[in-house]
């Protein structure tokens, strides 16, 4: 790895239930070279999640004493609870030449799009509404009202698939976490993002 090249960084949204997560953990064990950006969170964990590896689960007012310190390079409110991305572990990574997965809503994309050059941005979408609803209830960790309020921001969620650099629609985790790495695959290759190799490579020859 050629340690002038400035890592990439791979900005995966969905609306809740579309899947993400999954395909995020596939994609993961599949590129291992990658690193994934944890976040900052005030929400519970769920059962299967791990602190340090899904989220660091933190208070409120720990989260606002780190907002308070500039701590995030982008934060949200997403369904009553905090969620924030480390800018050191963004910028630290990325120095160092190192791959960056992140997981992140709409909003909290569009503003790391403004202030982070280079990045590549995904939006996963469900075979169909209908999916996603029934995806939602399978999970059984949220309550009716939960479920209607996660459908409307999805519909919010929806709007934004227009300025992503790609789409993949989730019918199956393997073909879609194999997209995705198809996606980190042909990005590695840009000839933008290797012009510090190419310089070299034309000088030793
Ligand atoms: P969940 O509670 O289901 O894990 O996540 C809810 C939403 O928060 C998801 O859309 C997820 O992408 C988003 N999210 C997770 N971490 C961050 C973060 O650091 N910043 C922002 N803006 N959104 C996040």
């Amino acid at each position: 790895m050629n340690k002038m090249t400035r890592g990439l960084f791979i900005v995966v949204s969905a609306p809740s239930g579309a899947g993400k997560t999954s395909i995020c953990r596939e994609f993961l064990r599949a590129c291992p070279q990658v690193n994934f950006s944890v976040s900052y969170t005030t929400r519970k964990p769920r059962s299967i999640e791990v602190e340090g590896k899904d989220y660091f689960f933190v208070s409120r007012e720990e989260f606002q004493r780190r907002v308070a310190e500039n701590a995030f390079i982008e934060w949200t409110e997403n369904y009553g609870n905090y969620y924030g991305t480390s800018v050191k572990v963004v910028e630290e990574t990325l120095a160092l030449g190192n791959d960056l997965l992140l997981d992140v809503e709409p909003g909290g994309a569009r503003n790391l799009k403004k202030s982070v050059k280079g990045g590549v941005f995904v939006f996963i979408l469900p075979p169909s509404k209908e999916d996603l609803l029934n995806r939602l209830r399978k999970r059984g960790c949220e309550t009716e009202n939960d479920i209607s309020r996660r459908l409307a921001r999805a519909e919010e969620e929806l709007k934004e698939v227009s300025w992503y650099d790609y789409i993949i629609f989730n019918s199956e985790l393997a073909t879609a976490a194999e997209q995705l790495k198809s996606i980190y695959l042909a990005e590695k290759c840009r000839r933008t993002r290797l012009a510090g190799k190419i310089k070299q490579f034309m000088k030793n020859n």
